[in-house]
């Protein structure tokens, strides 16, 4: 059961990255995990953090919208993000989430909904919009982005924009580089089910880019949706704050504006029941496809290897005994995922030996075979017994080595001990040459006490007999004419006969 491995590993590298696209992640814009947000948000459903469980009521910003901030911070810290509250004045409190860029860390890509409310429920106004955010911070926190996302919640919208120009205002003053800010406000309601939603933009370029990549997406992600530009846009929501600094911003929600109002606006008739779903789950994958286009993803490198190995490989004090494909997830430079994948292929070897009818058989189908005998610790090579079966020429241990795909592998030593019948067949190892001159050496496979052996011509007239004794190596003479003669080889096993041509010189 020695084994040796000849051919090292041998390891083709093939560099690739996953096809992480806008569109991928985009697909995995969930629902079910919105309308869960939307529920727990809009006090439909109760809540359950920090140990508590609790029913956000209202979010209305003067009568103490804390509870609500604070379940927003809740969310956000669970998906692994800073989360920073800015208390910017008594009783306001924006909730901020942000993942720093992989490349471009200065560069700020915002996402925004404001999460107060002017009475309970408001389940459109807003947590249709914050729900979308924390989707987002969901889904975005997997991957890898060349940008900075900040995942951001406004508070004092309904009171005039409050929060907001408090962010964009200190934004502006600090010198952030916001490279785009998307403010969702109501997106759930689609009353004619026209498909129809609002893009707010002006005539600022950068605005009109923003506004250029919501149609591309709309177009490429193949929404179902039905884009209606308003230009200028209303001032009525937080983007007018990022406007006012000259930053790139665009608002997109239901079409309230644009003709089909949410009748329960700003009342508590505000509820999910009121919701297209169909439609709230294509405006969120838009909303969320724009932030992850405008972040621009890292897709995942993939680092493929294709290893052969004989009989096993160890990687990272794991053992692999067969061939599979193993993917090792790990840590790149930039902190992002990178995936080591091992195409494994293992060469095993059985290295058991039969017993057959001739002798020994190696089980196993190997590129070459070499039979051995066994002798102590020694493994004496056969001479030509090279085949997958092995004619057994005299009682001993023997043992055959393997070599398949540059594995060697050699197996137990097996004591064989030939039947009379097998024997016989087997007393003579070679007779040459043929056709002869004159001689013929008979060889024996082994030595034998006693053999008999008789030369006869063609008419099968006895012309030569020799005695031989404890010999492996006899010659006989084959005396008279040209043409066929038998040797017949007797020995205390049983008889054989060789045929045999005397030629001239
Ligand atoms: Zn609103």
């Amino acid at each position: 059961m020695k084994k040796l491995q000849l051919l090292l590993l041998l390891n083709i590298t093939f560099l690739s990255a996953f096809s992480q696209t806008t569109h991928t992640l985009v697909n995995e814009v969930s629902l079910d995990s919105l309308i869960n947000t939307v529920r727990e948000f809009s006090g439909e459903d109760s809540a359950t953090f920090n140990d508590t469980t609790v029913r956000i009521v209202h979010r209305v910003s003067k009568k103490n919208n804390n509870l609500a901030a604070d379940y927003l911070v809740h969310r956000l810290k669970a998906y692994g993000l800073q989360v920073e509250t800015i208390d910017y004045r008594n009783g306001g409190r924006n909730v901020i989430g942000t993942m720093v860029g992989k490349t471009n860390p200065d560069s700020v890509v915002i996402i925004s909904a404001h999460y107060d409310a002017v009475a309970n429920y408001c389940a459109d106004d807003n947590a249709s919009g914050s729900a979308t955010v924390i989707e987002a911070a969901r889904i975005m926190t997997q991957y890898c982005f060349r940008n900075t996302v900040k995942f951001v919640f406004w508070d004092e919208e309904e009171r005039g924009l409050i929060g907001s120009r408090y962010y964009a205002d200190s934004a502006f003053a600090r010198g952030e580089r916001i490279k785009s800010v998307l403010n969702m406000d109501m997106m759930g309601y689609d009353g004619d089910s026209n498909k129809v939603f609002d893009i707010h933009t002006n005539s600022n370029p950068e605005n009109q880019a923003l506004k250029d990549t919501v149609l591309y997406l709309v177009d490429t992600l193949q929404l179902d949706l039905v884009p209606k530009v308003i230009n200028p846009g209303t001032t009525r929501s937080d983007h007018a704050s990022f406007w006012r600094h000259r930053y790139p911003a665009v608002f997109c929600g239901e079409s309230f504006i644009g003709g089909d109002p949410n009748p329960a606006y700003h009342t508590s008739k505000d509820r999910i029941s009121l919701f297209d779903l169909g439609y709230y789950h294509k405006l969120a994958k838009l909303a969320i496809g724009l932030t992850i286009e405008m972040t621009g993803v890292i897709p995942t490198v993939v680092e493929r290897d294709t290893i052969t190995a004989c009989f096993a490989y160890t990687y990272k004090d794991t053992v692999f005994n067969t061939s599979t494909v193993y993917a090792d997830h790990l840590t790149n430079a930039l902190g992002c995922d990178s995936i080591y994948e091992m195409d494994l292929r293992i060469t095993t070897i059985n290295d058991s030996i039969e017993r057959n009818t001739i002798g020994l058989n190696a089980l196993d189908t190997a590129s070459t075979y070499q039979w051995v005998r066994c002798s102590g610790t020694s493994r004496i090579p056969m001479y030509n017994q090279k085949n997958k079966a092995f004619r057994v020429p005299l009682d001993d241990f023997y043992a055959v080595i393997l070599d398949k795909n540059g594995c060697i592998d050699t197996s137990d030593c097996v004591l064989v001990t030939l039947t009379d019948i097998e024997k016989l067949h087997l007393a003579v190892a070679k007779l040459y040459p043929n056709p002869t001159s004159d001689m013929v050496t008979i060889e024996l496979f082994d030595v034998v006490d006693e053999a008999t052996i008789y030369v006869r011509n063609s008419t099968n007239q006895l012309v030569g007999q020799t005695q031989c004794y404890n010999q492996k190596v006899n010659k006989v003479a084959l005396p008279g004419a040209n043409g066929v003669y038998f040797i017949q080889v007797m020995t205390s096993m049983g008889t054989s006969t060789y045929r045999v041509i005397k030629t001239a010189d």
